[in-house]
């Protein structure tokens, strides 16, 4: 069932003429993070002006290409573990309000050597939280799961929890969502300047002045301009997603085929069971070309692009022809220990931020929304963002060419 088109809010013009009014929460941006954060501040009946400078689910920005991986089990660090038992709760709360399915639990397959960053990861996580999974040596690797080709040395997990998400539906429920709260939508609006001071925030648009309590800048690639001011060291790495066809395609599904997630010598390679005509969409997760920012990244595909891929088709399904049938250019936008910055602007309390989530941050999305709700309305949240704090930044800038 396709969903009903966006509410079109009262204000929601190209051209809108200068307005001065006042809201409680301003959100600079509509990608997944300021799309769940106006969403989970007008349910606690905030009143929201979120803008945005593209359109809804735009293919510009960090939140675009279909779908995105789900999971519970967290390599990257346990402490993640928590906000996603809480994002796994809010992803159904937003699935309900949208009355049809923005999720699918196909589980996640992740593998890897023994002594890889995945398998040690994914070990130390299960020590620390109980989470449902199946440990399978190689051999249960290669019985479970047909389909693939595992490398003799790699042993998995399976998170039967994991899957996906619809990256650009989960987008266009938040907006939509918040619209039908109330939230004041601004598309085709980039924000030229903001201010803080005497107690309010002052944002300014090509047409527009708005004034709010708190401002939550929440631009994915575009966080690093000098408009932005958040000031964090931030890398925006070029990344492209991937489509193929191959014969046999239409039995790629779960459940013998879930989600998942390589680590190779040549880059953690990740992939999606068939949900469409487009086939199989798989991505490099490693590596990227770093880029100035979203106005200089490269659009087209490259031949170097596909390099990692083709590599992994010859390895993991050998004697497959694979056929590229689409691809779409991405950003990920990394801090220095990969892992993301929620907190108040350490200089401007009225101010919040939501950034540098380094390739892995879609999942967190509702989560992501509740906590900038907390700092914005009550400049504190129960979550336990400790380990993503500013300050463990504070004047940490990037080297040029870094
Ligand atoms: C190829 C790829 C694959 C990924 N795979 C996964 C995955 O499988 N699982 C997972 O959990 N995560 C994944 N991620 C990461 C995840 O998608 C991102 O962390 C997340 O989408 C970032 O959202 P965002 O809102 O921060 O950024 P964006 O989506 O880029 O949103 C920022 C928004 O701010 C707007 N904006 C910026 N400046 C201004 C301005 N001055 N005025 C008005 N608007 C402005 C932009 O137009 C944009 O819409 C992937 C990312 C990529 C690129």
């Amino acid at each position: 069932m396709n969903p009903p088109p966006l509410v079109p809010s009262p204000h929601a013009s190209h051209h809108s003429p200068s307005s001065q009014s006042s809201f409680d929460v301003i959100v600079l941006g509509l990608g997944a993070m300021g799309s769940a954060a106006a969403w989970a501040a007008a349910r606690r009946g905030a009143k929201v002006c979120a803008i945005e400078q593209y359109g809804v689910a735009h293919a510009l920005g960090s939140s675009h290409g279909d779908v995105r991986i789900i999971r519970k089990a967290y390599f990257e660090h346990p402490d993640y573990v928590p906000l996603l038992h809480e994002a796994y709760t809010r992803w159904r709360v937003l699935e309900a309000e949208a009355g049809f399915p923005l999720q699918v639990t196909s589980g996640l397959l992740a593998c890897g050597p023994g002594g890889s960053e995945t398998i040690r990861g994914l070990k130390a996580c299960y020590a620390q939280h109980e989470l449902p999974h199946e440990r399978l040596p190689n051999a249960s690797l290669r019985e479970r799961f047909p389909f693939f080709s595992f490398p003799s040395q790699h042993e998995g997990f399976l998170d039967p929890a994991g899957g996906y998400l619809f990256a650009e539906k989960c987008v266009e429920q938040f907006v939509r969502q918040a619209q039908i709260l109330g939230a004041d939508i601004r598309l085709n609006e980039t924000v030229r300047e903001w201010r803080a001071d005497r107690g309010q925030v002052e944002v300014v648009t090509d047409t527009l002045t708005v004034r709010g309590g708190t401002l939550v800048l929440a631009g994915g690639p575009w966080s690093n301009e000098a408009l932005l001011r958040t000031n964090l060291p931030l890398q925006v790495v070029r990344k492209v997603q991937l489509w193929y066809r191959f014969p046999g395609m239409e039995t790629c599904v779960p459940p013998e085929v879930p989600a998942f997630y390589f680590d190779l010598p040549y880059g953690a390679i990740y992939g999606f069971p068939v949900y469409g005509p487009d086939g199989m969409k798989v991505a490099c997760h490693t590596g990227g070309e770093p880029v100035a920012g979203p106005e200089s990244v490269c659009r087209e595909l490259r031949a170097a692009d596909e390099g990692p891929l083709l590599h992994f088709f010859r390895d993991v399904f050998p004697g497959v022809t694979f056929r590229r049938s689409r691809y779409s250019v991405c950003m990920y936008t990394n801090t220095p220990d990969g892992n993301f910055v929620l907190d108040l602007h350490p200089e401007q309390e009225r101010v919040c931020l939501a950034a540098g989530f380094s390739g892995h941050g879609f999942k967190f999305a509702p989560v992501v929304g509740e906590i900038m709700a907390d700092l914005a309305l009550e400049g504190k949240t129960v979550h336990p963002i400790d380990f993503l704090r500013a300050e463990r930044f504070l004047g940490e800038t990037l080297k040029p060419g870094e």
